[in-house]
């Protein structure tokens, strides 16, 4: 068997276009739903996340702005721009770029941003509405796995989902989003002792961990769901999941490649978010 591919490039294109007309129709009444981005500091990685996050906001009609610091940036100062931009009428989303500097407590940082602008779904507002079924924002990772899950039709009722991870970013709010849709949730990590026996009785495996082949064939049961948060470079430097690609897709039902998987779907997601922000302006 070989698995069918979902697609996240794919999905994200259907989705921005749905977010760009409703954006239009948006701007019709007189709203332009606006984006906030703050980047502190010079990391790699931020860098060309943040461009791609201001760019799908230019793609989809949205406004941005993207605030760059230097590494020296205070805390104070910092937690003085996100109350400004709480105050800002002209910006429905804020998203401040991590990792922060050392001297800079990110969670601090994360609770000054209005709940009703945390489009990154990171606010402890935000996790306690998805802990509770209460409406919020959802992180934007593993909501677009959600949505991946969602565009083959898969039914998650009576289904077994494995999570391999449980950070407060992507793992747990995972577990939370599929237990809302009543499948059984495990949730392994690092001190989890036989891994295996826990995926092979997976239908749904969701691996986010950050190691390459955390997850191999013999750990799948044949036609099972596997989506690969996982960013990693391969010994080439290439982008590559937490996932044995090759070895999987032989075995599994549906897959996600990376690249071109839950990455762009962040991404998307981050645009729904900021979209339905200003939405509830008008609703
Ligand atoms: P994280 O905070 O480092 O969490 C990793 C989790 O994996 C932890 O819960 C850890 O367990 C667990 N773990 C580590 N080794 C393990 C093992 N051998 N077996 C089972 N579990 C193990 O990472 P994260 O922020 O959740 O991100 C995970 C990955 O997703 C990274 O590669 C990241 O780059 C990627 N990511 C991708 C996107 C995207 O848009 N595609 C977005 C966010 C993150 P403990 O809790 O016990 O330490």
């Amino acid at each position: 068997m070989t698995a069918q591919l979902i697609d996240g490039n794919a999905l994200s294109r259907q989705l921005r276009a749905d977010v760009t007309a409703r954006v239009t129709a948006l701007k019709a009444r007189g709203i332009t739903p606006g984006l906030a981005v703050i980047l502190v500091g010079e990391n790699a990685a931020s860098q060309v996340y943040v461009r791609n996050k201001v760019k799908a906001c230019e793609d989809t009609g949205m406004h941005s702005v993207l605030e760059r610091w230097p590494a020296t940036m205070t805390e104070a100062a910092l937690l003085a721009r996100v109350d400004a931009l709480n105050a800002d009428p002209t910006i429905h989303g804020i998203l401040v770029q991590l990792p922060l500097p050392a001297h800079i407590e990110a969670q601090k940082v994360i609770e000054a941003i209005s709940p009703a602008k945390d489009v990154d779904g990171f606010h402890i507002a935000s996790a306690g509405a998805l802990m509770t079924g209460m409406p919020g924002f959802w992180p934007c990772t593993p909501y677009g796995c959600m949505k991946m899950l969602e565009s083959i039709g898969y039914e998650l009722k009576g289904k077994h989902a494995v999570v391999i991870g449980r950070s407060n970013i992507v793992g747990k709010p995972m577990a939370l989003m599929l237990l809302q849709q009543n499948a059984t949730v495990t949730i392994c990590h690092s001190g989890t002792p036989d891994l295996k026996a826990m995926t092979l009785q997976a239908d749904v495996i969701v691996a986010a961990v950050g190691k390459r082949n955390v997850l191999t064939a013999d750990m799948v049961r044949p036609g099972a769901v596997v989506i690969d948060v996982g960013m990693n470079r391969n010994d080439e430097g290439k982008l590559c999941g937490d996932v044995d690609f090759e070895g999987v897709r032989q075995v599994a039902g549906w897959i996600t490649p990376v690249p071109g998987g839950v990455g762009p779907m962040t991404i998307t997601m981050l645009m729904v978010n900021t979209l339905e922000s200003a939405e509830r302006l008008v609703a």
